[in-house]
């Protein structure tokens, strides 16, 4: 007896192959099944006719390990497809894998997670704290090396799928260091290029890849993207060094978020620097001092927006000698591989005005130019008034052009950079849409209504390309014997909701999605099933 069966749907196996019609049976949690005859007896039979049947999709990129234990529903993954997350990216993931696992087994998750350590959390783990290591660059010495190394074979030997870093503040040499150890259990490394976010993109990138050829451990570069105008266009010419380094045999991959812009921010947040970095402020908002009645009434007043202003300019200061700092002290070719300093005041893009539409998307120095206003942070506050402080801002946006040269490039995978969430947070929080539709946008834009892939391609990039790059090795296929992790949705009506104004809405046209062989999205709605498990790397 079958627990389900999905009949008569397009099944898009994962592979890339082109789909086919066919039966799917599931039994105790695997894929028993897969036929072209009817399958018979079961207990719940689904009718997935004109529906495509795909394995549930792999989110290349996330930072759930931080919210599944309290979101274990993982509603906003999971109604994209979303059956499993590599968790720990950018550096942040925990060491304590068995730890994770035991309590997120005793709790009930909703989706599988596949963890990655990182760098920089074991290293703030060693130091105590996260002040000494965030903004510096420092050198380990050999006995810090030593037990940063310990960490990582703990967690190798408790299942974790490879190491993680930002690579903001270490050195090359610990990183190699580390690297060995990961590749010694036949794990994976991710990158977060130091040259990310500023205008030595090119140089982060190579930085990777030396050490991809020096550990020989294979590399996934997170978030192609080209971030501001000064990048815009240099994606090309990643897609090719990397196609270049596989050619030569380096195993690189790389993740793309297909949205054109990062978090999404309140600018009057900006204002309200009380010494912080830029990432930091847009991050801490809502302030826990100050009511958003206060903060407008801030932005009013001339004489205070005066002194936030000068206060923001020493903020940038600052940042700007952090990085000046780092930028000396770097060795290896990322020396040059930071931000450049001097644009950051005018890094800021509005994404989103009711009253001034016609800069959504515009940097503030060309709102500026255009208001012909001298002051680009001047111009921001004209918006956030007339706005009255719904404005949605930026740090930096990317070109679509960009975007669609890495979703074609053949090793790029989908990882939203998010984290699963039971419910979307409160309005003044903004949610990333990011969060919402990193899937449902690709499945929605980019196939359904440019064809810029075909479903077959896309489904890959989010299904076995991952599943391969990570070493697993019975899911993100649909194949007899593998696990069912299956999403089945409908191609002509699958929308996604996650906008610049509605960044937290569910994406509409995704019917079915079963983990592990239960059904946790069934017509639409959540079952409260929570089937997940905390992965381990198969030895
Ligand atoms: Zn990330």
């Amino acid at each position: 007896m079958y627990d389900y069966v999905i009949k008569n749907g397009k099944i898009i196996d994962g592979t890339g192959n082109p789909w086919f019609k066919a039966n799917i049976g599931v039994i105790d949690g695997k894929i028993a099944g897969i036929s072209k005859l009817t399958i018979v007896g079961a207990e719940r039979s689904i009718n997935a006719e004109g529906l495509i049947v795909a394995p549930g999709f792999i989110d290349s990129h996330t930072h759930s390990d931080s919210t599944v234990l309290t979101n274990p529903r993982c509603e906003n993954h999971v109604r994209q497809g979303v059956t499993t997350n590599v968790s720990g990216m950018c550096g942040t993931g925990d060491y304590k894998v068995e730890e994770f696992r035991n309590m997120a087994q005793k709790k009930g998750i909703a989706i599988n997670m596949a963890h990655m350590v990182g760098m920089n959390k074991i290293r703030e783990l060693m130091y105590g704290g996260r002040d000494r290591t965030r903004w510096r660059v420092i050198k380990s010495t050999e006995s810090e090396v030593e037990e940063l190394k310990k960490m990582v074979s703990q967690a190798m030997e408790e299942g974790a799928f490879g190491i993680s870093s930002s690579m903001w503040n270490m050195y090359s040499e610990d990183i190699l260091e580390l690297c060995d150890v990961a590749v010694s259990y036949g794990g994976c490394f991710d990158l977060h290029s130091r040259g990310n976010d500023g205008q030595t993109l090119i140089e982060g990138l190579k930085e990777g890849l030396l050490i991809a050829e020096k550990t020989g451990i294979p590399l996934n570069y997170s978030h192609l993207y080209a971030r501001h105008p000064a990048n815009w266009g240099k994606t090309v010419e990643m897609i090719r060094m990397i196609a270049e380094s596989r050619k030569k045999g380096l195993e690189v991959t790389c993740d793309v978020y297909p949205t054109l812009l990062c978090m999404p921010s309140n600018p009057i947040a900006l204002f309200e620097c009380q010494g912080g970095t830029m990432s930091g402020r847009i991050h801490s908002y809502p302030m826990p001092d100050k009511t958003f009645e206060q903060m407008m009434n801030d932005m009013k007043d001339n004489e205070t927006y005066e002194e936030l202003k000068k206060d923001l300019d020493k903020c940038y200061e600052k940042e700007a000698m952090l990085i000046h700092e780092k930028r000396e002290k770097l060795p290896f070719v990322a020396a040059s591989a930071m931000p450049d300093v001097r644009n950051l005041r005018t890094q800021y893009v509005v994404a989103h005005s009711k009253s001034h539409p016609e800069f959504n998307g515009k940097y503030i120095n060309d709102i500026a130019v255009a208001m012909g206003i001298e002051d680009p942070l001047d111009a921001l506050r004209k918006i956030i008034l007339d706005d009255e402080g719904t404005t949605i801002g930026n740090t930096g946006a990317f070109r679509e052009e960009d975007l669609i040269a890495a979703l074609k490039a053949s090793f790029t995978s989908i990882g939203s950079d998010s984290s699963v969430l039971d419910a979307p947070p409160p309005p003044e929080r903004l949610g990333s849409w990011r969060s919402y539709g990193s899937f449902s946008i690709v499945l929605d834009r980019y196939v359904r209504q440019l064809g810029i892939l075909s479903w077959e391609e896309a489904i890959r990039k989010m299904t076995s390309l991952v599943a391969n790059r990570i070493g697993l090795r019975d899911r993100g296929v649909l194949r007899e014997g593998n696990w069912a992790d299956i999403v089945v949705f409908d191609p002509k009506s699958i929308k996604n909701n996650a906008t610049w104004e509605t960044p937290t809405r569910y994406p509409d046209g995704i019917p079915y999605v079963l983990v592990n062989g239960q059904m946790v999205i069934d017509e639409g709605e959540h079952t409260g099933a929570l089937p997940g498990k905390v992965l381990r790397r198969p030895m």
